[in-house]
């Protein structure tokens, strides 16, 4: 997203706000954090060797930012640029074909809520911008037409556009992507325990010194209060909600994740949770069951049996998937 001065403030103050935490972490561990794809990326690693630590977080860090150079719609010589600005389609890297290839799956499961081509509308709503505006019912049926599923395939490394105007956007599934990846980087370095948070995509390796990873989920209209915790290790825990990035307009809330059907921000939930084996996947899943809302989305769950979900309805109310309650701790 294009830089902007409200923007660069709140992402340092959070920024400050971690290096205070970073004060606070353990003994043995080593927090670093940067601006990254938009947010603020997190690392934490544990291990007896400070320096080996350091280079392994420094490696990490190289392979999201080249990542960020394939995946991102701002990058100007990224895959994702040169797939939207062609006809036709092109040839992209191996990474992005993966990335693809489980969005497409995840697109094609969930009847097109999940999405990688709403590329055109995203940039109409122009979230992050000074002054985002509410597209009108014309402007967005003409960004919805010709897109979804279907309109965007692949064959190994060859993508290719029913039509000349799609844009894609990997923005739901692509920090995902990078955090998995973060990992195997530390993991190849010997890092056995770490953390990597990239803005709510995170994963959580091997378990930390003397106690097990846990994770606060944050209640979704009370900030500094947690919904609830969980403990995992080695998985990935993917929040979505629609309180991070958002506008108000005549007291209407409008967020970043749309539903393709009219492109509107999705309407049924506030928050989504997903606890799964990789980011990639619980980061298109959270942003799957956010569009579907808490009944069709715990439905869609049901095709992943290793996936647990906890949402916050629009309403308030809570739902969770019938595995989810394995990782609930007290608070
Ligand atoms: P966050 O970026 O806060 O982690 P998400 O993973 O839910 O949240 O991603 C939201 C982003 O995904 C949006 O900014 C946009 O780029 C993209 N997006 C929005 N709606 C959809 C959708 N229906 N399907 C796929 N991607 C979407
Ligand atoms: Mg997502």
């Amino acid at each position: 997203m294009p830089w902007n001065r409200p923007l660069i403030i709140g992402l340092l103050v959070m920024l400050l706000a971690m290096t205070w935490w970073r004060l606070q972490s353990d003994d043995g561990e080593i927090r670093r954090s940067r601006l990254m794809m938009g947010t603020v990326v997190e690392i934490v690693a544990g291990g007896e060797d400070s320096n080996k630590l350091e280079s392994a977080v420094d490696a990490a860090f190289a392979e999201i930012a080249r990542l960020d150079m394939l995946l991102s719609r701002h990058q100007e010589k990224s895959d994702v640029t040169r797939l939207s600005q062609s006809d036709r389609g092109s040839k992209v890297a191996v990474e992005t074909a993966e990335v693809i290839t489980l969005g497409l799956d995840v697109a094609q499961r969930s009847g097109g809520a999940f999405d990688l081509t709403l590329g055109q509308l995203k940039a109409l709503w122009g979230f992050g911008l000074e002054n985002p505006t509410v597209p009108d019912r014309n402007t967005l049926s003409a960004a919805l037409s010709g897109i979804g599923p279907t309109a965007l395939s692949l064959n190994g490394q060859q993508v290719t556009k029913q039509s000349p105007h799609l844009q894609v956007d990997l923005g739901g599934i692509a920090k995902g992507y990078a955090v998995d990846r973060a990992i195997a980087v530390l993991r190849e370095h010997g890092v056995a325990s770490a953390a990597v948070n990239a803005g709510g995509d995170m994963y959580l390796l091997g378990q930390r010194p003397e106690r097990s990873w846990r994770i606060g989920i944050q209640h979704p209209r009370q900030k500094d209060t947690v919904l609830e915790t969980v403990q995992v290790s080695d998985q990935a825990v993917v929040t979505s909600g629609d309180y991070e990035r958002f506008f108000e307009r005549d007291g209407i809330r409008y967020h970043h994740i749309f539903d393709p059907q009219n492109g509107l921000p999705a309407r049924g939930c506030r928050s989504v949770t997903i606890i799964a084996d990789s980011v990639v996947l619980g980061d298109a899943l959270a942003t799957a069951v956010f569009v579907l809302g808490p009944k069709a989305g715990l439905q869609l769950l049901t095709q992943y049996p290793k996936a647990e979900a906890l949402i916050v309805a629009a309403d308030g109310t809570l739902y969770n998937s019938p595995g989810w309650a394995q990782y609930r701790v007290a608070p």
